[in-house]
């Protein structure tokens, strides 16, 4: 069989596990498991909480540092409510496409490294190759989170991460940071005639999005010189304001659902530290001065690192230089490049398929796609036994 029939075959059996987030990935992952093992892979599968989730950590080659790091996500999502013409979860060709629910996010890719590996395993390799496959990436990178903490421990300090979302094979140094929150004020209900004796949650929230607003104003002057991000500068949204019952009642509970999309990571910092600091210096000292036991919580739904385009970025030079781009661009998606970038590996971003067909209907990937793919690995596999 030649190597696309290979990667082919290989996605057939990965497509057919249903890894849908909120679902176990165990089973692919024991495919994985047997596949990288074959091969004489070292491989550990981390574990989540509740048992029924894991990543995947192998590697091929010595025991060094300056390795490279294969990434890929297992997850999927789901499928209902969407129109497909095909089973989901049976791999059908026509046309040089593929379909199936993951073939381009991002069980493609995937499907190259498994297909490679047994190729990889022969080579005389100076530097290691390392296989990351995660859980939950398509909600919050949980999965990431856990398997890049283990990295940041381990005493082999891999150089490299490539990321094979779906770009069309381009070379992608650069993405914004996304970070969810609902923040819950809890206040004391009273009759609206006298304000002064409630402690009004809407009127608190209020302020705390008026003060989201008026950073959001400031970041603008924050935007790093020659950005290409669409907006250049790091954005705030305020996706939702809740609370209230009555037009003659002082509201008890409101709530604030928004987001930030950071474009470096000292937006982050400014953005979460100076919105705490007026929450719990100045607005909760107000409501507790009525009412002890009023409360501002913020709950995190998903805080999804940026990477960030970097001057010195060798994982972007070694792929321009494979790709034959002669420049790395942004997107607006988010990945798990910027947590491997938040412990000092440098990542980019580039694999099989296009964003387009990701998450809709009828999710297919080209077989040239696959095939541009596996030049490109069996490029970075050569480069590792230099
Ligand atoms: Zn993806």
């Amino acid at each position: 069989m030649n190597k696309l029939s290979r990667v082919q075959a290989t996605l057939a059996d990965l497509i057919a596990f249903p890894t849908i987030s909120v679902d176990s990935n165990l089973q692919m992952m024991a495919y994985l498991e047997e596949s990288l093992t074959k091969v004489g892979a070292r491989v550990t599968l981390q574990h989540d909480a509740t048992g029924k989730k894991a990543n995947l950590w192998a590697s091929l080659g010595p025991e060094v540092d300056g390795g490279v790091i294969l990434s890929g996500h297992s997850d999927v999502v789901p499928v209902e409510d969407q129109d497909w013409t095909t089973d989901p979860f049976t791999l059908v060709e026509k046309d040089g496409l593929l379909y199936g629910r993951g073939t381009c996010d991002m069980k493609g890719f995937i499907a190259a490294c498994i297909a490679l590996a047994p190729d990889f395993a022969k080579l005389d390799l100076k530097r290691p190759i390392h296989f990351a496959f995660t859980y939950d990436e398509e909600t919050a990178c949980l999965g990431a989170q856990a398997l890049v903490k283990m990295l940041a421990k381990s005493p082999v300090k891999p150089a490299i991460a490539l990321i094979g979302e779906p770009t069309e094979m381009r070379v992608i140094e650069g993405h914004k940071g996304c970070c969810e929150y609902t923040t819950r004020f809890t206040g004391l209900e009273g009759h609206g005639s006298n304000p002064n004796a409630g402690v009004n949650a809407v009127e608190y929230a209020v302020l705390y999005v008026s003060k989201l607003l008026e950073l959001r104003e400031g970041l603008k002057s924050r935007a790093p010189e020659g950005s290409r991000f669409d907006p250049p500068w790091t954005t705030i949204n305020i996706g939702g304001l809740h609370g209230g019952v009555a037009h003659n009642v002082i509201v008890g509970k409101a709530e604030v659902d928004w987001e930030f999309r950071p474009v470096q990571a000292t937006d982050y910092d400014y953005v979460t530290t100076e919105i705490t600091r007026y929450a719990t210096q100045e607005l909760l000292p107000k409501m507790q001065a009525i009412h002890p036991e009023a409360a501002i919580h913020t709950e995190t739904l998903g805080e999804v690192a940026g990477l960030e385009p970097m001057e010195i970025n060798a994982a972007r030079d070694l792929l321009a230089e494979l790709t034959g781009a002669n420049s790395a661009d942004v997107v607006s998606f988010g990945t798990e490049a910027g947590l491997f970038q938040s412990i000092g590996i440098d990542a980019v971003v580039c694999g099989p398929g296009s964003i387009a067909q990701a998450h809709k209907p009828d999710e297919f990937v080209a077989k040239d796609q696959l095939a541009a793919c596996i030049k490109i690995l069996e490029g970075v596999a050569h480069r590792l036994t230099q």
